[in-house]
């Protein structure tokens, strides 16, 4: 017998791609955030997301008109047509996130664009809306995922320990940190606040919030612009390697990305520098024409493609290297507690 899946059905298959657990909630919700234009993004967890995740914006927020609309599957404002895919500048674009979450999780959201006089309240649980409401709120949007795989008991039982998703968490907002330098970010973990970035577009000033001081001392500044690709960031020097790829934080035109090739042409670049098996710690961010890539290969899209393989490997290569020749420490500690 074949036959047509529900939409409840889809969505929760959708969401085994999207939802891997509390840590890609995570990033799809703080990435509609920066989508709609936040200057300040808070996250709040609670038990490591499996319990509660809370993400507070100051962005654009959802018209009345459009609130229920956005939780279905493939609703975006962010592309009308397979060409728009070509230049995409947005994180988000396949209108799955809210619809893959809202199928597995208790989510509420409240949420008021600046030019309407009140906000809307709405809650969906188990991809089936339990009530809409007008409600007095701030500009922006609220969040609140609670209980994530009630529904799906089988995948609840594979969530890590608390510390386990935590950890994933804090990997997560980090990187989304350090990718907007110009968003002040605030992170909370079981009331403590773990980091807060100030926002005024000084990379810097990033790390020096989210890592510690002695990472900060070992990095390089590197910035070029050549004919594929222009380089801004901090790379570390030789001395300061780690035992694994999990610093090497690389984004293109702001999303974070992991790329064989990028990682091939920024590891080459410090060979003979590293001893066997270390991996240079990196914040790199790379802006490359979106026409000349393909971001639509996997549903998490930490995935890309280049059209040009070489030039994007020969010039980061060239980059990287250059700035190691060059050796030159960050100048002056500008350090703000
Ligand atoms: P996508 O991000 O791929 O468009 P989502 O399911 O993540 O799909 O979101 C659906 C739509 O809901 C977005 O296109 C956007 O219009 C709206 N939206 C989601 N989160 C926010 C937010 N924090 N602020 C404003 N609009 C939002
Ligand atoms: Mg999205």
């Amino acid at each position: 017998m074949i036959r047509v899946l529900d939409e409840l059905t889809i969505n929760k298959i959708a969401a085994g791609e999207v939802v891997e657990g509390p840590f890609s909630v995570v990033k799809e919700l703080v990435e509609n955030s920066i989508d709609a234009k936040s200057t300040s993004i808070v996250l709040e967890i609670k038990e490591g997301g499996k319990k509660l995740i809370r993400i507070t914006d100051n962005g654009i927020g959802i018209p009345e008109s459009q609130v229920e609309t956005a939780f279905l599957r493939h609703a975006t404002s962010k592309i009308t047509q397979l060409e728009d895919l070509e230049s995409i500048l947005s994180l988000g674009f396949r209108g799955e996130a809210l619809a893959s979450i809202a199928s597995v999780a208790q989510v509420e959201m409240i949420t008021r664009p600046a030019d309407q006089p009140h906000g809307i309240n709405i809650e969906v649980a188990g991809g089936k809306i339990l009530h809409k409401k007008q409600v007095g709120c701030p500009t922006g949007t609220t969040i609140m995922v609670k209980n994530i795989f009630f529904n799906t008991p089988a995948r609840m039982k594979f969530m890590k320990s608390t510390g386990g998703e935590t950890t994933k968490i804090s990997e997560i907002i980090t990187r989304l940190a350090l990718s907007k330098p110009d968003v002040s970010f605030k992170y909370i973990n079981n009331n403590n606040i773990m980091f807060t970035t100030p926002g005024n577009g000084d990379l810097s000033q990033v790390i020096l919030s989210v890592f510690d001081r002695t990472t900060f001392k070992n990095l390089i500044p590197i910035r070029g612009e050549m004919e594929a690709v222009k380089i801004d960031g901090f790379i570390s020097q030789p001395s300061y390697a780690r035992g694994n790829r999990s610093y090497e934080i690389t984004f293109i035109n702001g999303r974070f990305v992991k790329n064989k090739l990028i990682f091939q042409a920024i590891e080459n670049a410090y060979k003979e520098r590293l001893p066997i098996n270390k991996y240079p710690v990196c914040m790199l961010s790379l802006e490359i024409d979106p026409k000349t890539i393909d971001v639509n290969v996997h549903p998490t899209k930490t995935e890309v493609k280049f059209h040009n393989e070489d030039a994007v490997y020969q010039e980061i290569y060239r980059g990287v290297k250059t700035a190691l020749d060059k050796r030159m420490l960050i100048p002056k500690l500008e350090i703000k507690t």
